[in-house]
C-alpha cells in the first residue's frame, strides 16, 4: 500500500528559512522581538557573515505593551529601509542580488 506524502517543493526560500531556525535552535530560544534598547543604540549583524555587527540607523519604531520595538531599520550597504520580518526574525534587504538578512545583535 503506497502511502505518498504530500511532495512540497523545497524552495531556496524555504531552505533559507530553515536553515535560519536551525541556527537559532542552536542559539537557544530568545524572544526575538527586535526591541529598541534603552539609550537607542542598535547593532546589526549580517546573518550570514555574523562576525561584523554594524550599527543601525533606526527608522521607524511601534510601541507594543508600552514597549519600542523597531520596525524599519537602513540598510548599512545602500540605505533602503529594511523592515521586520517575524518569520525570519531578522530584517531583510531586497535591493542586493543577494538577499540580505540582518539579525539584531542581542546586548545583555
Ligand atoms: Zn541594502
Amino acid at each position: 500500500m503506497a502511502c505518498e506524502t504530500m511532495g512540497r517543493r523545497q524552495s531556496m526560500m524555504d531552505k533559507y528559512k530553515l536553515q535560519m531556525k536551525a541556527l537559532k535552535k542552536q542559539r537557544g530560544k530568545v524572544d526575538n522581538t527586535p526591541f529598541l534598547p534603552e539609550g537607542g543604540v542598535v547593532y546589526i549583524l549580517d546573518s550570514m557573515n555574523p562576525e561584523m555587527p554594524v550599527r543601525a540607523e533606526v527608522l521607524k519604531t511601534t510601541e507594543v505593551n508600552r514597549r519600542k520595538v523597531i520596525s524599519e531599520v537602513a540598510c548599512p550597504l545602500c540605505g533602503a529601509s529594511m523592515s521586520w520580518n517575524p518569520s525570519w526574525e531578522g530584517f531583510e534587504c531586497r535591493e542586493h542580488d543577494r538577499k540580505t538578512v540582518y539579525e539584531i545583535l542581542k546586548t545583555g
